[in-house]
């Protein structure tokens, strides 16, 4: 006999994996118990050696669909007395030990079914759910996630309930949001006595009459109405005060086909546990009003994700399904807040009485040619953890505040960096208040309290003023250097790379704004080695919501007198509020208005999206010079208005600024591999959202010999500055 202690960790918690364990121990003879350790997996198992080593196999190979093994450890232990094998009580994580709790699932495919099976108990019950599927971040309210450590403990289990939560051969044992008509959480249409499926019908049925519905679901309330129906959105739009930016849809798999054309990546996105808005390629044939997203010819889609919106969106149903809050504040998750906030944007208020714990706005991805690409990162994927293993260094708890316009906070223990959901545009007093919340939320969870804060380097970001409130020790980071090391830490890349952040804007080590930049170095301590040209910009923050600033500043670089913009020439010349800038979404802010784009845009980077839909792929380009560091890209502004004026179109003239850049991104990485050796690419910065461009720079460096890496699982943009954040702190703190 041999006995063996086996601790996993990764996502092993509410995705049914003691069962699992159980049902396969049973199966194989092998005694013993397993129960959740803190964030861990914790099993003890006696058999005859090659019974266990086969246990040990199996126990890896066949872990439920919704794990993720990320460690496992084993320890020999001496043979003890003992007769079958059973599931202990949760045990307290010990100090040291990993964060860690599951995303909120979808719902599945065997739930799914009872839902419309007549027969079955739980026949249209709207909070179906089992150990594969229902909702975990958004009801924990502690770990180890265990049921009276959510928002499911007021909810005491009937009979039926508590028979198949402790009976591990059933597919309900231990699913802490299990629940049935009689002893569950229960749903009400505002105003009325419906509850139920009844309350959700008449929901529907107000929807296609052309109301609009706030319906609370897992991370908050949405706001619904028929996406069929222009006039239905045109007063939506009003009433958000959302003026052009587009609006997610949610409709059933068939209803999705009718809309978008879909590709085999695309849909495993789409129908993946983490059910996010896919953004998918328009069918021009669908009847979609065209103001559900009228710069674009993606559409943001997703699935029914839980019970009740499946019961909510029917087979044929396009609802518009935006996230449930007024233009300026975060999205609404308490019933008190969506009664005073949305009750006057809505028809009617269709909410259930499970409390949301945490917060989250629905995920938004896309499949480029480098892989998925998470534009928004919050329900579904929130709180999975990237892990990151330093060799020979201590690893210290850290907490990161990120960045001030898409604000998220990392909090780091050990080698695990768990990066928070989404909370906004931290200038807003309501979003800034979400995010002070999103940190106590995230220490009170994990229980941890780190002595660490990392935050941006710039002076005024609200969220290195707060991080420098808490009286710790204060850690600022250069903005653009931790969108390259978020990338480096999301693909756990340990050697030197070349660091490309094509960025908005952030403040530079130099007090200048950077964006355009091409660093050196292991991800901890990267060099600036490049940069784009930096232009004296007239406006600073003021550009991005007047890009003829970018413009007439760039022109002014090149030499250019334009009439017709006297007052920003005459400040140019004066030096007045004028900052130098290398940041590229500026370079592409000008290259739009050179191109015919010229509206003071509704939301940032709407004009260079504007004009990459207006390009396509091309092998032409312009060469540009490179004067040392400085790359002289100002002149492909001066270019375009030349070459358009000499008869180009300004769709062709669009389509090779795109590939000039990515030009100058692939001469530029060959230029520091010819310098360092180093042939690791990480291409980061909310730039790289430009599908075009990133398509194109990523193929063009493969061809190129480099290994190419960018955002995955963690958004490019500002979202993912906190854990570039947290690692380069890391780094520092052992330096
Ligand atoms: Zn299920
Ligand atoms: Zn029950
Ligand atoms: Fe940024």
């Amino acid at each position: 006999m041999l006995r063996k202690r086996i601790v996993l960790s990764g996502t092993v918690q509410g995705v049914g994996f003691r069962p699992f364990v159980w049902r396969l121990a049973s199966e194989m003879g092998v005694t013993g118990f397993v129960c959740n350790r803190g964030s861990e997996l914790l099993c003890e198992a006696q058999a005859s050696g090659e019974v266990l080593d086969l246990f040990v196999q199996r126990l890896c190979s066949e872990a439920p669909v919704n794990s993720r093994i990320e460690k496992a450890a084993f320890f020999e232990l001496p043979p003890r007395e003992e007769e079958g094998f059973v599931i202990l009580k949760s045990r307290t994580g010990e100090t040291g030990s990993a964060v860690n709790l599951s995303p909120d699932l979808a719902m599945c495919e065997a739930c799914r079914r009872e839902l419309e099976d007549p027969l079955c108990r739980r026949y249209m019950h709207p909070f179906i759910s089992c150990t594969a599927c229902g909702p975990r971040f958004s009801i924990a309210r502690r770990v180890p996630y265990d049921r009276e450590n959510t928002s499911m403990d007021r909810f005491p289990m009937c009979d039926e309930c508590r028979e198949e939560y402790t009976r591990p051969m059933d597919r309900r044992y231990h699913a802490q949001p299990v629940a049935c008509h009689r002893c569950g959480p229960r749903v009400f249409l505002r105003g009325t006595e419906l509850t139920g499926a009844e309350a959700v019908k008449r929901t529907r049925e107000l929807l296609l009459q052309g109301g609009i519905a706030a319906v609370k679901g897992i991370g908050g309330y949405h706001l619904f109405c028929n996406a069929m129906d222009s006039e239905s959105v045109e007063r939506l739009r009003l009433l958000k005060r959302r003026e052009s930016k587009p609006l997610a849809i949610m409709a059933r798999r068939e209803t999705c086909r009718s809309l978008a054309d879909i590709s085999p990546d695309e849909e495993a996105l789409l129908a993946s546990t983490a059910a996010p808005v896919c953004l998918l390629k328009k069918k021009p044939q669908a009847l979609l009003p065209k103001s559900i997203s009228p710069d674009n010819t993606y559409l943001g889609v997703m699935l029914p994700y839980t019970p009740l919106h499946y019961l909510l969106v029917e087979e044929g149903d396009v609802f518009v399904a935006t996230s449930g809050n007024p233009a300026s504040r975060p999205v609404c998750y308490r019933d008190p807040e969506a009664e005073s906030e949305l009750a006057g944007l809505a028809d009617c208020v269709l909410y259930h009485d499970r409390e949301i714990t945490m917060p989250a706005d629905d995920s938004v991805v896309r499949v480029t040619a480098a892989g998925r690409q998470t534009l928004r990162r919050a329900r579904g994927y929130v709180p999975e953890a990237v892990t990151y293993y330093v060799k020979g260094k201590t690893p210290a708890d850290i907490l990161a505040t990120g960045s001030d316009l898409k604000n998220t906070v990392c909090l780091k223990a050990g080698s695990r960096y768990v990066l928070s959901q989404y909370t906004g545009d931290l200038k807003y007093s309501a979003v800034f208040d979400r995010f002070r919340e999103t940190v106590d939320s995230f220490k009170r969870l994990f229980g941890r309290d780190p002595n660490t804060v990392c935050c941006d380097m710039h002076p005024d970001y609200l969220s290195s003023r707060y991080a420098r409130s808490l009286g710790r020790k204060t850690v600022p980071v250069q903005h653009h250097r931790a969108h390259v090391a978020a990338v480096a830490a999301e693909h756990g890349l340990q050697e030197p790379v070349i660091g490309v952040a094509f960025d908005g804007t952030g403040y530079g080590d130099d007090g200048t704004i950077w964006g355009g930049e091409f660093f050196t170095g292991e991800p901890g301590s990267l060099e600036r080695r490049m940069h784009l040209e930096s232009v004296p910009l007239q406006g600073g923050d003021a550009a991005i919501y007047q890009p003829v600033r970018s413009f007439v500043s760039y022109m002014y670089r090149c030499g250019a007198d334009l009439r017709g913009h006297g007052i920003i020439m005459e400040a140019l010349r004066n030096n007045i509020n004028v900052c130098p800038c290398s940041g590229a979404g500026r370079l592409f802010d000008a290259a739009a208005w050179a191109c015919g784009l010229r509206r003071d845009p509704s939301y940032e980077a709407r004009n260079s999206i504007l004009l990459e839909s207006m390009s396509s792929y091309t092998d032409r380009y312009w060469p540009v010079e490179i004067n040392g560091e400085e790359i002289l890209s100002a002149r492909l502004v001066e270019r375009i208005g030349r070459e358009i004026a000499g008869g180009m179109s300004p769709a062709e003239a669009a389509s090779v600024f795109h590939r000039s850049v990515a030009q100058i991104i692939v001469e530029a990485c060959l230029a520091l591999r010819r310098d360092t050796g180093i042939k690791t690419v990480c291409l980061g910065g909310g730039v790289f959202q430009n599908r075009l461009l990133l398509d194109t720079c990523f193929t063009l460096l493969q061809k190129g010999g480099f290994g190419v890496y960018t955002g995955n699982r963690i958004p490019v943009n500002d979202e993912g500055i906190s854990l570039g954040q947290a690692l380069i702190g890391q780094m520092m703190e052992n330096s």
